[in-house]
């Protein structure tokens, strides 16, 4: 069995927050290597490679589904305008439908432009994702 070695605690809070659980993250400084480890309350740990890696999934993850959101408000507020079943304003329904347009529009710019940072000799984040099987 190995043991890892101590882990000193810094009590530093940067401000990160688990790319799993949304925990606070805490640093910690491998005692014999000097590396530094972030710790959320739960006890999931990483590397700062892997905090990088995580944060940018995190990020693909949560783009994609802000725009399935923007998405499905589209297509409920036509479907409620259409069926007349909700009472809602029609000249806010249409400017609301049309500023989620927009946003999509922008939302779909965004994801294509976003392009998470490679590290040197590993996989790069986008391809850890589809490794995975996509977000
Ligand atoms: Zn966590």
């Amino acid at each position: 069995m190995n043991v890892a070695p101590p882990l000193e605690q810094t009590a530093r809070f940067r401000h990160f927050s688990c790319p799993e659980c949304q925990g606070a993250l805490e640093v910690l400084v491998d005692g014999a290597t000097g590396a530094v480890i972030y710790v959320c309350r739960i006890g999931h740990q990483f590397t700062a490679r892997e905090l990088l890696a995580g944060k940018e999934i995190y990020l693909e993850r949560l783009l994609w589904a802000t725009l399935t959101t923007v998405d499905e408000l589209i297509v409920l507020i036509r479907d409620l305008d259409e069926r007349r079943q909700v009472a809602v304003r029609a000249d806010r329904a249409h400017a609301r439908r049309e500023a989620a347009l927009r946003l999509r529009s922008a939302l779909e710019q965004v994801i294509a432009e976003n392009e998470p940072v490679a590290l040197d000799g590993e996989e790069s984040p986008r391809d850890a994702i589809a490794r995975r099987g996509g977000v």
